[in-house]
């Protein structure tokens, strides 16, 4: 609670330094989709992390479900049909909440037996002569009330305007608090058919295209088909009062549906608001592929939840924050196409759909807002000193979603890859990756991703992954330069870590140098303390800054310039209408320049002392003197009153 409270007011204070804005209600730091409300999450994960293997695999699924927002109890059957791939003896496994009575089973259309009783275990008997390797279905007729108390709360309702509504979010456990089923995270069933029946006040909005709606006697069906791959957590289904709008994105030429199902009273709200999704579409399309399920719709649902939730082809959102409209686009690509094979991955769906969301703003907004976004990313990720991104602890809500690691730590670390890598080569490693036909429609974990990203850029990663994902922590950089003359330095770069577990952070490191006649911008390879490298800027360098892109994710930088070669002594300083340098030879050359390194002309004569220049004439501000002698520049800085 306390890191999230810290986190917000980042955002309040930044708020108060926002010029006009260029598109509808922008929130920095508003895209964490799953940080509201976690704390309700009990310790019932162990159950399905820990479960026995699984002995079928799921093709499809048919929901048939009664659902009145204004009862609590939901009744109904769910069909799996399923190919058995291991010994039918013991039968099938399925989880459901104890909360619920199981009022029959079939199996193949056969009535069976099956015990249901602690911890959502349903053991369902198999018909006689279902052999391994064949097809079958079974199909669990149910009713009851659902918990409301688990995970990010698995079933939710509210009342908005006096008028309820319900909703699922299954994320990451919660299956099985609504719906008998094999609550996997690997297992993707091929096809949903979603049939809700509700009184005719309400309509329901769920995955895939609606391919029938009829009202009779009172009660409304809607029936929903997805027909691509889907995890069981990603599909869903809200009811209430809904009023509907389209809009189109254009993706290779095509038109793509975004169908949003919102409250009446924030319908034209919602209509703004949303506005930006066809643009988002076509941007990830872009960059990453088109989007993943075109030939069905992408859509918005309203609930009465705090945060969004990416379900496959219809999110589902608590508020329409533009961060959050981009947020859980991007987990389409990133968690919904693709799916983690493991919630320890859980940093590929957030990081992923938190860094799109971050380069929406470099790409569709003013100069403003992407470097705002990530100075308060980097910000963000170090304001504590440890915390690793990868999440060994999936029994733990709160870590799984911790926001600081899972959502910007994370995105930083893609981030971080794109500097290392180049655009063009992370972009195409991502669009490899999303397009691999092993993991397209299935499951990834970080050792895929990471074998697309080295396959592009020719060499392994694992120094990086090792610091930045299993490590904790981030670097602090000194440079030091030291002045050898003629414009010339040496630069030492060392680092400390904030974190005792990364012992160094080898990192392409920028550096900006700057003086009053130049800037320019050089990219060290940092792997040991005390590294050098002699430099040339050819001006005098006053002042370095690590990181002038934010790139990295760092922080508490500084530097330190050592010029022991100025021979000149140059006084006074600040200087009226006289300057006076001090020589012991006669220069070659002499040059007195602006703050823009104009050269402007000057009086001086040159006596047994050295130079005097009248600058009786100069306008205030601050001037740079450069002399060479014996083919060696040097220069001073001085402030003309
Ligand atoms: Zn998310």
């Amino acid at each position: 609670m306390f890191r999230q409270a810290v986190f917000w007011s980042v955002i309040v204070l930044l708020s108060g330094f926002q010029p006009q804005m260029t598109k509808a209600q922008v929130i920095l730091g508003s895209g964490v989709d799953k940080s509201r409300e976690k704390l309700m999450y009990f310790r019932q994960i162990s159950a399905a992390e820990s479960a026995e293997p699984w002995n079928y695999d799921v093709t499809s699924l048919r929901f048939d479900l009664n659902i009145d927002p204004s009862i609590d109890e939901i009744s109904g059957s769910v069909l799996t049909a399923f190919v058995l791939t291991g010994d039918p003896a013991p039968g099938i496994r399925m989880e459901l909440s104890t909360g619920f009575t199981v009022d029959s089973v079939l199996c193949n259309g056969l009535r069976v037996l099956f015990v249901h009783n602690g911890d959502f275990d349903l053991r369902i008997a198999l018909p006689a002569g279902i052999q391994e390797g064949e097809h079958a279905t079974a199909e669990v007729f149910y009713h009851g009330v659902p918990p409301m108390d688990a995970g990010f709360g698995s079933v939710g309702r509210h009342l908005h305007e006096g008028v309820p509504a319900f909703w699922t979010l299954s994320e990451p456990f919660g299956c099985r608090d609504w719906w008998p089923g094999k609550n996997d995270l690997t297992d993707k069933a091929d096809s949903v058919d979603m049939i809700v029946h509700s009184p005719e006040l309400y309509r329901a909005a769920s995955n895939g295209i609606l391919v029938g709606e009829l009202v009779a006697g009172g009660i409304r069906t809607c029936h929903w088909k997805h027909r691509y791959p889907v995890a069981p957590y990603l599909i869903a289904v809200a009811v209430t009062n809904y009023e509907t709008y389209s809009e189109t994105a254009i993706v290779n030429g095509k038109p793509v549906q975004i169908l949003n199902y919102v409250y009446p009273e924030n319908k034209s709200a919602a209509i703004r608001q949303t506005a930006v999704t066809a643009e988002l579409v076509e941007l990830f399309s872009r960059f990453f592929g088109p989007y993943p399920f075109a030939a069905e719709k992408y859509g918005h649902a309203q609930f009465g939840w705090g945060g969004g939730m990416e379900h496959q082809t219809m999110s589902f959102m608590g508020r329409f924050d533009y961060e959050i409209i981009a947020h859980e686009l991007a987990h389409q690509w990133f968690g919904d196409a693709i799916t983690l094979n493991s919630w320890k991955d859980v940093w590929l769906n957030e990081g992923f759909a938190t860094y799109l969301a971050g380069m929406s703003y470099e790409h569709l907004f003013d100069g403003y807002w992407w470097p705002r976004w990530k100075t308060l990313a980097i910000d963000y990720v170090t304001s504590e000193p440890g915390g690793t991104v990868y999440c060994p602890d999936t029994a733990n809500v709160n870590r799984l979603f911790d926001s600081r690691l899972t959502y910007y730590k994370a995105s930083l670390l893609l981030h971080m890859l794109r500097h290392i890598m180049g655009d063009e080569a992370f972009y195409q490693a991502c669009r490899n990756y999303l397009n691999d036909p092993r993991l397209r429609f299935g499951y990834a974990g970080t050792a895929d991703l990471k074998a697309h990203l080295e396959a592009v850029h020719g060499s392994d990663l694992s120094w990086f992954f090792d610091d930045w994902l299993y490590g904790e922590g981030y670097p602090s950089w000194h440079v030091k330069c030291t002045a050898l003359g003629n414009y010339e330095y040496v630069a030492v770069l060392t680092q400390r870590q904030s974190h005792p577990s990364v012992s160094f952070f080898e990192m392409p490191v920028p550096v900006r140098f700057k003086g009053a006649k130049g800037d320019t911008t050089l990219i060290f390879h940092h792997t040991e303390n005390g590294q050098s490298w002699k430099i040339q800027p050819g001006f005098m360098i006053d002042s370095v800054f690590v990181d002038p892109e934010q790139w990295l994710i760092t922080k508490g930088n500084s530097y330190q310039i050592i010029d022991d070669t100025d021979a000149i002594k140059i006084y006074p300083n600040p200087a009226g209408s006289w300057l006076r340098i001090e020589l012991n030879n006669t220069p070659e050359k002499i040059g007195l320049f602006d703050v823009k390194g104009r050269k402007i002309d000057v009086h001086y004569i040159i006596d047994n002392l050295g130079i005097k220049f009248d600058i009786e004439y100069l306008a205030s501000g601050v001037y740079f003197i450069e002399i060479e002698i014996s083919g060696k520049k040097t220069g001073s800085r001085f402030v003309k009153q």
